[in-house]
């Protein structure tokens, strides 16, 4: 019997207006691992009146007495790190030292957040004018709608939440309809830890009903959103309409440049695993390998050698590499870019096709093209699978130039030894984040994370800067001079 799950509104389990479900897939073994119910425009209506009527309670919690719930469902999750990530494999695939980091992630930004609750802090700064005082308060946007994608079921929501929750807000939630239960999960936490009712509503069902009632919802203030590019610009699009504050994170075509002068057994251990960790399905994967002409041949010899022993499996097992893709569209997906990538005259070294390990679910091989010109679809476009693209290059000005040629602007990464090379990589490469000497995917909380161009629209997570996604400033002048003073005039 597999359990099915309801919405979590207002701090109770309750059925959907709809009366359907949804089934939640193991991408290995294809096994139904629950049902849950569909939420319907009436149910984003509810999760929105419990929100604002928990945010009136949340907000006028001192945020060191919020820390103390999120320092609460830290433990919890701490504790219970194991089975979620058992649960985390079965129900989207990566491979279990994979998913264990994926909690240690939420654990790690919730107990950040928490830490928030006694700074966040404000400026204060100098008057023009005589017995005034100025300063800064961070205070809460209100109700913040959030839609996350699948490949981060637990790090990202927390990522989304912890900072939200911490500067005094109240959430409408929907997560992918691939990994609802890591969600609820994640929600039922926060509720156990002592979050009050309505603090946080989760309502999962598709996006284009679920997702774009709350995009459009008139009484949510701000949306954070983390997927794909097309639905960003469409939901960018949809908040200019209610002048919602969006923040978006979208795909990335993170590029890893390998000079002559890297240590290349280093570079090919974060070749390897910047590109087929997670199964490539990371926003931070790379998937185009720029390498300089005089390394290439040694290099590409060797990166084909050790990719042939990652093995494709069930992630529950240890001897596993690479785990399943997510879902039939997304295998769909990358053979169509493997079949694009041979039209366009890239030369197939590696794999290309579906891996069979016996079992039924959505394996594929772990892919290497070389020969590839930086124009073409698989060196542009965004594949979120296990295909590594490489590019040749014949300095580090071209090998920069080649980085920056694509829309995206995500993560970047350089190799060498040459500290010249480093500081100028990290200077020119368009990009959010560029690592030297480390591979593309290994963010850590207390950085700020996101992207330019294509990526995103300004605003970071995690760090610090995840409290601004989340908080209005509002400047404050205290005149205690007893009088009139008027700004720009009775200056003296
Ligand atoms: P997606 O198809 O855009 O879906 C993301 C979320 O949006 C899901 O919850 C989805 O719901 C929902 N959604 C779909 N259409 C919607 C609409 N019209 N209105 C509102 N919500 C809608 O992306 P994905 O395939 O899940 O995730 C992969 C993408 O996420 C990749 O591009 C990857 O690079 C990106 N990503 C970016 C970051 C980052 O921080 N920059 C991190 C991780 C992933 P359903 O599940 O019901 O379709």
């Amino acid at each position: 019997m597999v359990q099915e799950y309801k919405l979590l509104i207002g701090g109770e389990s309750i059925d959907s207006s709809t009366g359907e479900t949804f089934d939640d897939i193991n991408p290995a073994t294809l096994e139904n691992l629950a049902t849950v119910q569909v939420a319907g425009i009436e149910d984003v209506n509810r999760a929105v009146s419990a929100a604002e009527a928990g945010f009136r309670v949340w907000s006028e919690v001192p945020a060191p007495g919020r820390a103390d719930v999120l320092f609460r469902a830290a433990r919890i999750l701490q504790e219970r790190k194991e089975d979620l990530a058992v649960l985390m494999t079965e129900e989207m695939g990566k491979v279990l030292p994979e998913a264990r980091g994926d909690v240690q992630e939420a654990i790690d930004i919730t107990n950040y957040a928490a830490g928030e609750g006694r700074r966040m802090f404000g400026d204060t700064t100098t008057s023009e004018l005589k017995d005034k005082f100025c300063m800064t308060v961070l205070r809460p946007i209100g109700v913040v709608g959030m839609i996350t994608p699948w490949n981060f079921p637990i790090a990202i929501p927390s990522w989304k939440i912890m900072p939200a929750l911490i500067a005094g807000n109240a959430v409408v939630f929907k997560p992918s309809s691939d990994t609802p239960l890591l969600a609820i999960k994640l929600v039922e936490i926060l509720m156990e830890a002592g979050l009050p009712p309505g603090v946080v509503n989760i309502v999962p069902g598709p996006g284009g009903c679920v997702g774009k009632a709350i995009v459009q919802h008139p009484r949510i203030s701000a949306v954070s959103f983390t997927g794909s590019l097309d639905t960003g610009k469409w939901i960018m699009e949809e908040c200019a309409k209610t002048m919602k504050r969006v923040s978006l994170e979208l795909g990335g075509k993170n590029p890893v440049i390998v000079m002559d002068d890297a240590d290349l057994e280093l570079a090919l251990e974060g070749v390897l695993w910047g590109a087929f960790g997670t199964t490539g399905q990371r926003c931070t994967a790379t998937s185009r390998l720029i390498l300089h002409e005089k390394i290439k041949d040694e290099f590409i010899r060797r990166l084909v050698a050790k990719t042939k022993y990652l093995r494709v499996g069930n992630g529950l097992l240890p001897e596993t590499d690479i785990g399943p893709v997510i879902n039939k569209a997304q295998l769909d997906k990358i053979e169509k870019y493997v079949r694009i990538g041979k039209e366009e005259g890239a030369t197939l070294l590696l794999g290309g096709n579906r891996a069979d390990p016996g079992l039924p679910g959505y394996f594929f091989e772990p892919t290497i093209f070389t020969d590839v010109r930086q124009e073409m679809r698989i060196a542009q476009e965004e594949i979120f699978g296990p295909v590594l693209s490489i590019i040749t290059v014949s300095d580090l000005d071209e090998a920069i130039e080649v980085a920056n040629n694509t829309k995206y602007g995500l993560s970047s990464a350089i190799y060498t030894e040459n500290i010249g090379n480093a500081f100028r990589a990290i200077k020119k490469i368009e990009a959010g984040i560029t690592y030297v000497n480390a591979p593309t995917i290994g963010a850590e909380v207390h950085l700020p994370f996101g992207g330019i161009k294509g990526t995103g629209n300004g605003f970071r997570e995690a760090g610090t800067e995840a409290i601004k996604e989340f908080t209005e400033v509002k400047a404050v002048y205290i005149d205690y001079s007893g009088r009139l003073q008027k700004a720009q005039i009775d200056i003296e």
